[in-house]
């Protein structure tokens, strides 16, 4: 494999470190910082901090013409090998901020863009947030999980009252209007989630709570999280389950590399050996051939691929 080519020149280095100083580093594998263990490296990759370096980066990335990516906790994105040309931004800092609190007859919650989810989860569940159950065990951030209107029989767009973003034409946090259907919304792709706003019915708490530690269970009896994974690969189609099509094609178990179809959930790829983006890639494809020539069924990715995939 050869090596990516960066956009990045030395005066461009020696400008972004003279504002980020060490929040900045180059060339580095943005495998640890997914889920699945996978991708080459980011011509640049910001720890950012605050609302004025995220302002700063948008600036200068739109002045530079040059491409940036907001990565969230990285748990439904599969990076190409080649890994991702421009700026990487990886909200902390400032944006971890995770506020939860009781207001009349609500749980309302405001939430950095990197806050936890799984943390946002059990802060609104012990004050009783009625719904919140519906999004335990889910590894987000904040941002992440408004982005991909993230959730199970419950998604959290329901639930939003308020989503703030950032953009390079407009840097400073403003709300912004979104809309969400399925894994879905209508988030401009140019949009940073700055922070959200949630409100929950308020019920009883410790129903809540036990509603929110079963999905916990459920989950670990059900997938694999003993391997690096993303979740599920593909989206349901409409009246089915894309887990239920592609075991009943076979696909439990088919390897490529060191990627392999769950044994034990088969809408999950797990990372078994080494695997690679190509592996993960030409395994998805396989199962997305087997599940269209068995059924007719065109299943659509649920997972992000980003990046530079390479042979
Ligand atoms: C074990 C496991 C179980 C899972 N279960 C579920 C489930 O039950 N339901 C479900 O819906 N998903 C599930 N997922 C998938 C995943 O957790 C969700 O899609 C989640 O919303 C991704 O959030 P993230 O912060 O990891 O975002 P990332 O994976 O880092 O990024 C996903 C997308 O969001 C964008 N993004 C991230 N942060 C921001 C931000 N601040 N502003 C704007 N855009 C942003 C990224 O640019 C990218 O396009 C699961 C994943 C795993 C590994």
């Amino acid at each position: 494999m050869s090596a990516p080519a960066t956009l990045l020149g030395a005066d461009d280095r020696r400008a972004l470190d003279a504002h980020f100083g060490d929040r900045v580093t180059f060339d580095e594998p943005l495998a640890p910082h997914t889920w699945w263990k996978i991708g080459g490296p980011a011509d640049a990759t910001i720890s950012v901090a605050s609302v004025d370096d995220a302002a700063h980066a948008l600036r200068w990335a739109f002045k530079r013409k040059l491409p940036w990516f907001v990565l969230g906790a990285g748990s439904n994105l599969l990076v190409g090998d080649g890994g991702m040309r421009g700026l990487v931004l990886r909200l902390g800092g400032a944006y971890d901020a995770l506020d939860v609190r009781v207001d009349g007859d609500e749980v309302v919650v405001r939430a950095g863009g990197s806050a936890s989810l799984p943390q946002l989860v059990a802060q609104a569940a012990s004050l009783g947030a009625t719904g919140v159950d519906g999004l335990a065990g889910i590894p987000a951030t904040a941002g992440g999980a408004v982005r991909m209107n993230a959730g199970t029989d419950r998604e959290i767009g329901e639930f939003v009252r308020e989503v703030r973003v950032q953009t390079p034409s407009r840097p400073e946090p403003h709300a912004m209007w979104v809309g969400f259907s399925y894994r879905h919304t209508t988030l401009p792709r140019d949009a940073v989630v700055a922070d959200v706003t949630l409100a929950f019915p308020r019920g009883d708490a410790a129903a809540v709570r036990a509603r929110t530690h079963d999905r916990l269970v459920r989950r670990k009896a059900t997938q694999p999280v003993a391997l690096p994974n993303a979740g599920s690969c593909f989206r349901n189609p409409a009246g089915d389950r894309a887990g239920r099509l592609i075991e009943a094609a076979g696909a439990k178990g088919w390897r490529s590399g060191g990627a392999e179809v769950s044994p034990l959930h088969a809408n999950f790829i797990v990372n078994v050996a080494d695997a690679t983006a190509l592996d993960v890639s030409t395994l998805l494809a396989r199962v997305h051939r087997a599940v269209g020539d068995a059924f007719g069924v065109d299943l659509h990715l649920e997972v992000h691929l980003v990046g530079e995939f390479v042979a």
